[in-house]
């Protein structure tokens, strides 16, 4: 049928953030034997690695290199490392894992509240760093390449991770078992669900509930997001079997 889109879709493009523009991994560490052993087993890795052996080069490198990752040593000469990590965290998100002498728990909290992303106690294995490193990097990674999803159809959204709907920009309040029902069935426009499909998202336990309970929550959720309840437009009843959410703004 012409003039009809299927307007419900899933919205969200992966974000490219700077943080993953380079693989080249900033070592901020004083200690030559130290910088040289860690550049080592990140090269092995396959990442560049440029070294600052004080604070102040640390900064001017990590603007000069849009770095990956910071490794970065607490006890520097100029600036220390907290005055560089408060630094860089004004213009960088790049993922900091703090190395230090002292284990000490004031400092893996000053660290972590500072905006680093882990802490390792020297002495460390080489190996185990590297192990951390590739761990954040993933960690950060997912969280960059994870799309919102955000279903639409016509001026109604839901949005999952808000657990948020609203008509016209206007927020609608629906009880749990509402939102349960609104979700399942925006999710697949088109697709129809019976009854017990619904009952059994609403009580994944498998508790035995008479299936009329189904049409009174979306009796209800009509009522709240119908432009016209009487005639309903976004949920529709299947004669005989249940529900689906319209796949067309007909
Ligand atoms: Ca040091």
């Amino acid at each position: 049928m012409p003039g009809l889109s299927a307007e419900m879709k899933i919205h969200g493009e992966p974000r490219v953030d700077q943080r993953l523009a380079t693989e080249t991994i900033l070592i901020v560490e004083d200690e030559p034997k130290t910088a040289s052993l860690v550049a080592l087993y990140l090269e092995r890795e396959g990442f560049k690695t440029v070294h600052a052996a004080d604070g102040q080069r640390a900064l001017g490198l990590a603007r000069q290199y849009t770095p990956c990752f910071v490794i970065l040593d607490l006890m520097l000469p100029q600036l220390d490392g907290w005055e560089v990590c408060r630094e860089l965290r004004r213009f960088s998100d790049v993922p900091i894992l703090i190395l230090s002498a002292r284990e000490d728990e004031f400092d893996r909290v000053m660290g972590l509240s500072l905006g680093a992303d882990d802490y390792v106690v020297k002495p460390f294995s080489p190996r185990e760093l590297v192990a951390r490193v590739k761990a954040i990097r993933r960690r950060v990674r997912l969280q960059l390449t994870r799309a919102p999803t955000v279903y639409t159809h016509g001026e109604l959204v839901l949005e999952p991770e808000k657990r948020k709907v609203t008509r016209g920009g206007k927020a609608i309040n629906l009880t749990p078992s509402e939102y349960v029902l609104l979700q399942v069935l925006m999710a697949v426009p088109g697709r129809v669900f019976s009854r017990q499909e619904l009952l059994d998202h609403l009580y994944p336990g498998g508790d035995s509930v008479v299936d009329r309970v189904v049409d009174v929550h979306i009796g209800k959720l009509r009522q709240k997001i119908e432009p016209d309840p009487a005639y309903p437009s976004y949920i529709v009843t299947v004669r005989g079997i249940g529900y689906q959410f319209a796949d067309s703004e007909g």
